[in-house]
């Protein structure tokens, strides 16, 4: 391989400079050239690329958001997207692809690769931690920083007016954003799509934490939560069932996605990388590189996808205890 193609695709995620950053400097460790793909996907249909050096990465690492941009492309699901796809990176002379995306991107990575025989890697790139095979996402511990100091912004004013806030936080059909957060902000409730707590059991629990002096009190509710209701309605329901409450909502929204990456998510970023293209190197090919108990490891693409990352029960129980 002389000639490695790197890009960014679905959701941005901090973190994904820093993989850029690490992907084009091995490639220049290793004597190979690095050619940058604008807007994921579409990019490659549109031939929309960028010869990069150790140079054209300067003072990115942190920064939050991708350089490359990202993009969704619809024309790329289709053999004729891509077919063209694969013509510009055959003109280039691009020889193997490091894709930095979640399952979506991996995806159409594999399509890619049973067409084309063409060597692809992956790099979990998402805030939301909801790929199997790795401890971390790129992006999840920044989010995670950043919800706990929205959150403790939120516990100023809820202490000040005794209320009770709903803070709904990202993570898609994952609770791991909120579990996580909710323990690292001092939740009194957590509400996360792979445990139905039910309405009956936070009405009881927040009677309790009333009755046992809490003047205010922060609930996280994960995006995903299957309450059975969308957190305006849980609001409703509460302050009818409970009307000593005055009840609050936050939905911290896109700013869960911003953001200077934490120096873990640079550190796991740079780890990433070097792997991705080492492995390219190495005749591997359809794979992910991730973090499991600290090392870097590989997981097939296909298993990625596929899998499920399962919450931490451990930390659920840990949650059980010291939010009462
Ligand atoms: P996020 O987790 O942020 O949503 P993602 O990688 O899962 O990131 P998607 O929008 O699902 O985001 O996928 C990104 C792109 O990957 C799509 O826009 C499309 O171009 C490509 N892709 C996804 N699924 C397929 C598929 N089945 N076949 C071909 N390409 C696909």
């Amino acid at each position: 391989i002389k000639k490695i193609g790197v890009l960014t695709s679905g959701g941005d995620s901090p973190g994904m400079n820093a993989a850029i950053r690490s992907v084009v400097r091995t490639c220049a460790y290793h004597n190979i050239e690095c050619v940058g793909i604008y807007r994921g996907y579409q990019g490659m249909i549109e031939g929309d690329f960028i010869e990069m050096g150790p140079r054209s990465v300067n003072n990115i690492i942190n920064k939050g958001g991708t350089i490359l941009k990202s993009a969704r492309s619809a024309e790329f699901r289709t053999p004729e997207g891509r077919k063209k796809a694969h013509e510009n990176l055959v003109k280039e002379g691009i020889e193997a692809l490091v894709v930095i995306g979640g399952d979506g991107s991996f995806t159409g990575a594999l399509m890619f690769n049973s067409e084309y025989n063409f060597p692809v890697m992956g790099i979990p790139g998402t805030i939301d931690n909801d790929i199997y095979g790795t401890s971390h996402t790129l992006g999840y511990d920044t989010a995670l920083n950043t919800v706990v100091d929205c959150i403790d912004k939120i516990r100023d004013t809820a202490s000040s007016h005794n209320r009770l806030f709903f803070v709904e936080v990202m993570g898609r059909d994952a609770g791991h954003i909120a579990l996580n957060a909710g323990i690292g902000a001092g939740a009194e409730e957590i509400l996360i799509p792979e445990e139905d707590l039910g309405l009956e059991r936070l009405l009881e629990s927040l009677q309790k934490s009333k009755a046992s002096g809490k003047s205010s009190s922060i609930v996280v509710i994960a995006e995903g939560d299957k309450i059975g209701k969308n957190v305006f309605e849980l609001k409703d329901y509460v302050e009818s069932n409970l009307p000593e409450y005055d009840v609050r909502v936050s939905v911290l929204g896109h700013m869960q996605r911003g953001g200077s990456p934490s120096c873990f998510d640079r550190v796991l970023a740079s780890r990433l990388g070097v792997k991705a293209v080492e492995s390219l190197l190495d005749g591997v090919s359809n794979f992910m590189v991730g973090l499991k108990n600290d090392t870097v490891n590989l997981t097939p693409l296909v298993q990625a996808i596929k899998g499920k990352s399962e919450i931490d029960r451990e930390l659920l129980r840990v949650s059980d205890i010291i939010t009462t």
